[in-house]
């Protein structure tokens, strides 16, 4: 499909930073967007509707998957997410860089929809690095914890399988390598 090479997946654990990377790449060149995915797990201090995420009940998640209206979705730690069509498909056609932040499965799904987009995973600097993150944050139970990083254990199993790969020991400097690989795959240098 047209302007598929305008598609950037980025994924990565949970606490790997993703999404502070992709918010100082967007501070620092905000004609690069994102999508704003559909979720039905709770709101999070801090998560805005609309912003953060369209936090919807399940019920309308199941409706919106029976009309077609998500690209791809999952089941993620017991609750949806997914990527809603309208979120990708205008942007393609206008040649607006768009960036997804989705888990590895969502990530394959997109790859087989849109081959021409671009897959990166986004690596914590260590596993230790990376409990430490998901701790720090103090917004999870324990039960919840120990289940994301048995998930981060399963995906970065999967970071093989990304086009593209990159550290993040310091958010700025990760947002620029992020930067750098978007430039390079739009033909901009
Ligand atoms: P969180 O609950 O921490 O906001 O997100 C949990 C995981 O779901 C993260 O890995 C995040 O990237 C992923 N995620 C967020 N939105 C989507 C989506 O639309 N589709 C898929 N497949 N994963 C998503």
């Amino acid at each position: 499909m047209q302007g598929e090479n305008c598609l950037f997946v980025v994924s990565g654990p949970s606490g790997a930073g993703k999404d502070t990377v992709v918010e100082r790449l967007r501070a620092a060149h905000p004609e690069v967007q994102r999508t704003v995915s559909a979720t039905t797990r709770a709101m999070r201090q801090g998560d805005v509707d609309g912003v953060t995420y369209h936090f919807i009940s399940t019920d309308d998640f199941e409706r919106r998957i029976e009309q077609n209206e998500l690209v791809e979705y999952t089941n993620y730690c017991g609750n949806y997410y997914g990527t809603l069509r309208g979120e990708v498909e205008p942007r393609m056609a206008g040649g607006i860089p768009v960036i997804l932040v989705i888990e590895v499965e969502g990530a394959a799904n997109i790859k087989r929809l849109y081959p021409g987009a671009t897959t990166v995973f986004v690596l914590p600097p260590s596993r230790e690095e990376l409990e430490r993150r998901l701790r720090g944050r103090g917004t999870e139970s324990e039960e919840r914890i120990k289940t994301r990083l048995a998930r981060a254990g399963q995906e970065m199993a999967l970071a093989c399988t990304y086009d593209e790969h990159i550290v993040n020991d310091d958010a700025g400097a990760c947002a620029e390598a992020l930067y750098a690989i978007i430039r390079r795959r739009l033909g901009g240098g």
